[in-house]
């Protein structure tokens, strides 16, 4: 079994609804394990966008860090699929953080995320989770990475729907 970090956002359509979604097909390929709350990010940029809703989630697996893309990438496919348009919005956005401890880079995958260190909307939600997990490149923990970004547009919103209700 693997040790996964992952991280979440949403700012389309029914954000707590999506984070539940998105938990409950992860499941279908991991084992989640624990889930950080949900923060509200302001979305910088483009200031017409809804703000995102962002989590973290620790889970294990036993796919392949490629597989476990495709099935990523696959699961934002199916959940941006609404019943008006073929392909609706992307209404969920899934990151690979930390894959063991692994240090790859390909064209198709960086892992640990390449810009974990200086997103405080992720490291926010991974120090509830991850605190003293360890960047295998830079040696540095979650809570030394927080602590040295801008915390100020990340701000808490409640709790993780998390264990699923049947
Ligand atoms: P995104 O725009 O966030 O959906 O990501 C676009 C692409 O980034 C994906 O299709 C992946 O091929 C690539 N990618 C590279 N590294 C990662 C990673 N650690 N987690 C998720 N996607 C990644």
């Amino acid at each position: 079994m693997n040790q996964i970090y992952l991280g979440l956002g949403t700012n389309l359509g029914q954000r707590e609804q999506n984070v539940k979604n998105a938990l409950t097909g992860l499941a279908h390929f991991c084992t989640v394990t624990a889930v950080s709350p949900l923060y509200e990010t302001l979305a910088w940029g483009v200031t017409s966008q809804p703000s995102f809703l962002n989590f973290c989630a620790a889970a294990q697996t036993n796919l392949a860090p490629h597989t476990l893309l495709t099935q990523l990438k696959q699961l934002e496919k199916t959940m941006g699929r609404t019943p008006t348009y073929r392909w609706g919005p992307r209404l969920i956005d899934i990151d690979i953080l930390f894959y063991n401890d692994l240090i790859l880079n390909d064209d198709r995958l960086t892992i640990p995320h390449p810009q974990l260190a200086e997103r405080a909307f992720v490291l926010v939600p991974l120090a509830h989770i991850a605190a003293s997990v360890r960047h295998p490149q830079t040696g540095k923990s979650v809570e030394e990475m927080v602590t040295a970004v801008d915390q100020s547009s990340v701000n808490y919103y409640a709790p993780a729907p998390w264990p699923l209700e049947n």
